[in-house]
């Protein structure tokens, strides 16, 4: 069987489980962070610091945990880069304790708002080039290719593909992958797919519904939206 063009496999996702409205982020003062499907307006400097905090904080971790961090973090006002720069150490790390590693988060919290703070407004550091955001916010400790890539879709609006442990275990099956790594993985559909923010912020959100709901570690196969077109689960039946 052939590998299905990414493009088909985006457009069965999106008519089995609609828009994701990714990413979440908070549209009150004191809620949490909410999904918005069809939003196409402009994100706040608030909205943009709160996805590039849940983007650090989701390494290693789920979204509940980190929400439960971005509500503590909200509620202490510390979700503004200014102030999470400059707040002790070990109040942060019991504000992201729910996240896992909160040591380590924390101070990539720090080194992260510091590094911003210094860029002026976020809304014009992030809409520098993307290859040059890309190396900048790379070179910043604790900032690897997914959180850096996640950064500049959802809080930069740029058109890069974020590749995550699904989306490599989904494309393996499918048969996009041969050998998975996230360069290789990322160029692949980037050269497969039309070049746009939108459509890459809406698929890798389908590719993380459908690992949740039918790809797990051990497939489950039955209802796929994918199964006609999957030689992996076509194997399973
Ligand atoms: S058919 Fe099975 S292996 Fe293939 S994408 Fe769906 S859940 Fe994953």
């Amino acid at each position: 069987m052939l590998a299905p063009p990414p493009l088909s496999v985006y457009s069965k996702l999106l008519e089995a489980f609609g828009p994701q409205g990714w990413w979440p982020v908070s549209v009150s003062a004191r809620g949490g962070p909410v999904y918005r499907p069809g939003f196409k307006g402009r994100l706040s400097e608030r909205q943009r610091a709160e996805i590039c905090v849940g983007a650090i904080l989701t390494q290693n971790t789920n979204w509940n945990n980190v929400v439960r961090s971005l509500l503590r973090l909200k509620s202490a006002g510390m979700l503004e880069l200014e102030r999470l720069s400059a707040a002790p150490s070990g109040r942060l790390q019991s504000l992201v304790r729910s996240s896992g590693y909160f040591r380590q988060k924390a101070r990539k919290l720090k080194i992260f708002a510091g590094h911003a703070k210094k860029r002026g407004r976020l809304s014009r550091w992030l809409c520098q080039p993307m290859d040059i955001l890309r190396g900048e916010l790379l070179g910043l400790w604790g900032i690897g290719p997914e959180t850096a890539d996640s950064i500049l879709l959802y809080a930069g609006g740029h058109p890069i593909f974020v590749i995550d442990a699904y989306t490599l275990r989904i494309g393996s099956r499918l048969g996009w992958f041969r050998k998975p790594g996230y360069e290789r993985a990322q160029r692949l559909l980037s050269r497969e797919l039309p070049r746009s923010a939108e459509l890459y912020a809406e698929f890798h959100a389908l590719l993380v519904q459908l690992a949740k709901r039918h790809c797990r570690a051990v497939p489950s196969c039955q209802g796929c939206p994918l199964i006609a077109n999957c030689r992996y689960g076509s194997r399973q039946g």
